[in-house]
């Protein structure tokens, strides 16, 4: 274990991020990286508990408790207190493809599972995992390691998002022939076009992709399943296929005066800023401005937060983000008991910046948009609102109830919609026959991850719906080991 009185001794000490006005002026990452002597500090807090939660990725009350991929977190944490960091490397790969992707963006599950959090505040496990890959990508220890023998089996995988890629990182490695498509230009779903490049550079996508395929997959860009290629050739040329497209039907907000111009899913913000950053350094123009306007972002979510971090950058006049729900509480509640996920109120680092810039938060909550106004032009000028309650009806549900006299006109000349997603596009799903559960995502059972068809798979947020990048790297994980089994008739993937 770390050192048996580190937790004692030691405070918790996350990395040092960029000042919030500084950052602002830039689209790269803002987290200076900590020293080796401060990180085996922190890891030294690990006291390698009897039990530790933090790495059982349990759903508890319908929230990840603990770490999705189940990294052997108490191992590494004491490896790097040890300053034995290859051997850390080598434990963190075992259950996690592309740390360096969860070391970044994830929400870290783990920390509101750790036990040092019950009295004190939890291990910094994500800045540790992040600095393992790190250093290891630094010393030239991650290389390229490709089958020794091929199956000649061929599988096509759908999607290159995290979990298509954790997938066919897996498959390759069980020696079948696997080529991933994607529609996009790029390959890396949203970790590409939907994560800013500020949280996650852009670099180390692309360094582990060129990994992959040293390593023998074969990425096609530029080509839909279902328009391009058809799923019954998809099908005929391949023994198996793995779905893996992601849950990309933004939820949109039909009300009075949505037709007019300004007004944008989120989606299509992140991911063409992103697109024209990577291209020619936003010269080509060829992404939507937010420069000098009035920016509005409905929805309090992650994407909202990226929305209004992007926004920024792009030096808009102003930004506030409305939210439907009551202000999270800043503490753990009674009813939110530890190792359950803790529902407190984050401050991510789009607020942080508002809130330099502007001198508070940009949220606002359990307020709703009744309709959109344009000016002459057909292009939107205000959003017209009304503050609400949520209040129990007769069957004791909470509905959204309007509180009378709060009605307010807000400027706004662009609009960005963050409200969550529907589901899967259902065209490659269709074509295939694969039947859909109640949410309309592609049905398979977590574990089995096989379709009513024969041969097809599904896994992230395709199978799930939306949610994190480490849960679509758990299923593409899992997902391949059961495709493997398929094939194969037995697997000796995890
Ligand atoms: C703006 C935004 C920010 C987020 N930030 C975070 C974060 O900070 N941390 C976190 O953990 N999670 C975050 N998430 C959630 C996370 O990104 C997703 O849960 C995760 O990427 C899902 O992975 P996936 O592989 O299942 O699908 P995706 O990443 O959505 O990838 C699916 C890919 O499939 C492609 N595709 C779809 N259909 C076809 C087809 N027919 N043919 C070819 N290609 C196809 C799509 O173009 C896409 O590239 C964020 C999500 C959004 C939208
Ligand atoms: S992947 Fe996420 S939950 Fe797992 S150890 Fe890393 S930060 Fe924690």
């Amino acid at each position: 274990m770390g050192k048996p009185t580190g937790f004692i001794e030691y405070k918790r000490e996350t990395p040092v991020e960029a000042a919030p006005l500084l950052r602002i002026s830039h689209w790269k990452e803002f987290s200076v990286p900590m020293s080796e002597d401060k990180l085996q500090t922190q890891g030294a807090r690990c006291m390698d508990c009897g039990i530790p939660f933090c790495h059982t990725g349990k759903l508890i009350s319908g929230m990840a408790a603990g770490c999705p991929v189940n990294n052997l977190i108490p191992e590494w944490n004491d490896l790097v207190y040890r300053g034995l960091w290859r051997e850390a490397l080598d434990r963190l790969h075992k259950t996690n493809n592309f740390p360096e992707f969860t070391g970044r963006v994830c929400p870290a599950p783990c920390e509101g599972s750790c036990t040092v959090g019950l009295k004190d505040s939890p291990v910094t496990i994500k800045n540790i995992e992040k600095s393992i890959i790190d250093k290891g990508f630094a010393e030239g220890w991650v290389v390229p390691e490709p089958p020794k023998v091929r199956t000649g089996k061929k599988v096509a995988v759908v999607g290159s998002g995290p979990s298509g890629l954790a997938c066919a990182a897996q498959l390759n490695k069980a020696g079948h022939s696997v080529t991933v498509y994607e529609r996009a230009d790029r390959i890396g779903g949203l970790l590409m076009y939907g994560i800013p490049n500020m949280k996650l550079d852009k670099k180390y996508v692309q360094r582990r992709v060129e990994l992959l395929a040293t390593e023998g997959v074969t990425f096609v860009t530029r080509t839909e399943i279902g328009k391009d290629i058809s799923a019954a050739q998809l099908k005929e040329e391949f023994d198996a296929i793995v779905l893996c497209g992601g849950a990309t039907k933004g939820r949109d907000l039909n009300i009075e005066g949505r037709e007019l111009k300004g007004i944008h899913l989120a989606m299509e913000f992140l991911a063409k800023n992103t697109k024209s950053l990577l291209d020619s350094e936003h010269q080509d123009g060829q992404f939507i401005s937010a420069e000098g306007k009035d920016v509005i972002v409905i929805g309090g979510g992650d994407t909202g937060t990226d929305c209004v971090g992007t926004s920024i950058r792009h030096k808009c006049k102003s930004v506030l983000q409305f939210e439907l729900m009551p202000k999270a509480p800043e503490t753990r509640q009674a009813n939110n008991p530890w190792p359950e996920w803790p529902k407190v109120l984050k401050v991510d680092y789009g607020q942080q910046e508002a809130a330099a810039l502007q001198g508070d938060d940009p949220r606002q909550y359990q307020i709703s948009t009744k309709k959109f106004v344009g000016d002459e032009n057909g292009h939107v000028k205000e959003l017209h609102t009304v503050l609400i309650e949520w209040k129990k009806d007769d069957q004791g549900r909470f509905v959204p109830v309007e509180v009378p006299g709060s009605e307010k006109v807000y400027p706004a000349q662009l609009v960005m919609l963050a409200m969550g997603f529907l589901g899967p596009e259902n065209t490659v799903l269709d074509q295939l026959g694969v039947e859909k559960d109640e949410r309309s995502n592609a049905k398979a059972e977590y574990g089995s991850f096989a379709t009513n068809v024969e041969g097809v798979f599904a896994a992230g947020d395709m199978r799930r719906g939306q949610s994190l990048v480490v849960w679509a790297i758990n299923e593409g994980r899992e997902a391949a080991r059961e495709c493997d089994r398929y094939l194969m008739g037995a697997s000796n993937l995890p």
